[in-house]
């Protein structure tokens, strides 16, 4: 085997291996049906394809033209992936149409005189069109969560389809004679296959960086999320509340905390059972959650005790919010009485720890517990 072929074949292993790396990675998150298990199959069959490149399968041969068909196919399930990816959901049945058109195309070549060229265009204009959609896919979906990613691989998938749609009119118009092609006989197109090896190694970081960010950023909101009631979690909450107490002591602007609990929830539980008393955790936090401002932020502190934190509040707007949520708890009739007691508490200047004023609101919480309960209570400011 002379340095071309083999060089082919490496290639096409290369592209196993993305394969199986993607089989693994969608067998590991069980998302064969979604971009991982698309992002498999697309390596897969083009690995499959350009190993038929390599002889003894010559240029013309019914194999060959199967490769032609397979890389096609392939890059309709790349384009597929990156749509699942960003929550699309494609139907089969433009792809089934492309492909069909395809194979006709290709069957028809045969009767051409430029059959050839019709068979290199088939595939090129095909991956174009498919790699020019994925542009505007990145650009549509991409730009918002990934703003420096997205540009780039646009611009790449842009390159890649423009150099494809290149060819493809070329081979159409002059035929397919100049043999600009990875098996080029007598050019030795080695510098072809490994601009194609390297545009692999390209696309398929793409991918990486696509899946584990989707992933990461998953992990990351399930770390900050509290599970039975979907507010943040106390370590959630603390991070957002860290950040507005580092703003304030910069002398941007202030914030006020509602520290949130629920009356003798000891013993809901036990006269309702523990689930009817998750059930009223959730709707206080619903109740909670769409009493605020957008920028507001619940969080479930502790087993049946919320804090709340309002950027830019004044005290007293911040005890009217609290007297609005408590009023709406007691009177909501979802059949068990529930109640809940407020403190209130807001930065001051004298504040140089966050724990100060977490402190006051827990203090404020500590007397509207202590005077009765079903009330807001206030604490001034330091
Ligand atoms: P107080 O009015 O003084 O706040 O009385 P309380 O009964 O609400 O307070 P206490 O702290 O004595 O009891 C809190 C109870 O909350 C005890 C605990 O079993 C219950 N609890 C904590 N987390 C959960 C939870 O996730 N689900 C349910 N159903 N109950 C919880
Ligand atoms: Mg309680
Ligand atoms: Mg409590």
């Amino acid at each position: 085997m002379t340095a071309q072929p083999l060089l082919i074949a490496l290639v096409s292993v290369q592209f196993l291996v993305h394969a199986l790396i993607w089989a693994m990675t969608a067998r590991m998150t069980r998302r064969w049906h979604a971009a991982e298990g698309h992002f498999a199959l697309f390596w897969l069959l083009l690995a499959l394809g350009l190993a038929l490149f390599v002889p003894p399968w010559a240029s013309g041969s019914a194999p060959r033209n199967l490769a032609d068909l397979l890389i096609v196919a392939a890059s309709m399930f790349e384009h597929r992936g990156l749509a699942l990816h960003w929550g699309r959901r494609p139907g089969w049945r433009v792809y089934a149409l492309g492909l069909a058109t395809a194979a006709a195309v290709i069957a028809a070549s045969f009767l051409l005189e430029n059959g050839h060229g019709v068979r290199v265009a088939v595939v090129c204009l095909g991956c174009a069109t498919l790699m020019l959609a994925s542009v505007s896919l990145v650009w549509r979906f991409g730009r918002a969560a990934t703003p420096l990613f997205a540009p780039l691989a646009a611009a790449g998938y842009g390159l890649l389809g423009a150099a494809l749609l290149v060819r493809g009119v070329q081979a159409l118009v002059v035929g397919a004679t100049t043999k600009i092609s990875i098996d080029a006989p007598g050019h030795a197109n080695i510098p072809l296959a490994i601009a194609v090896l390297f545009v692999g190694g390209l696309i398929n970081l793409a991918h990486i960086r696509l899946v584990l960010g989707r992933v990461l950023d998953l992990l990351g909101q399930q770390a900050k999320t509290d599970e039975l009631t979907g507010a943040l979690n106390r370590r959630g909450l603390l991070q957002q509340l860290e950040a507005a107490h580092a703003g304030a002591l910069q002398g941007k602007t202030g914030y006020a905390l509602m520290m949130v609990d629920v009356d003798h929830f000891k013993k809901i539980n036990d006269q309702h059972g523990h689930a009817e008393g998750d059930h009223v955790l959730q709707g206080i936090s619903a109740s909670l959650r769409s009493a605020v401002r957008s920028d507001d932020r619940v969080g479930r502190w502790g087993g049946e005790e919320f804090c709340v934190l309002l950027p830019r509040t004044p005290l007293r707007d911040a005890e009217a919010l609290a007297q609005r949520v408590a009023n709406h708890v007691a009177a909501s009739n979802s059949g068990i009485r529930v109640t809940v007691s407020i403190g209130v508490s807001e930065y001051g200047p004298a504040d140089l720890d966050l724990k100060t004023v977490i402190r006051r609101a827990d203090d404020a919480l500590y007397r509207a517990k202590a005077t009765g309960r079903n009330r807001v209570v206030t604490a001034e400011t330091a």
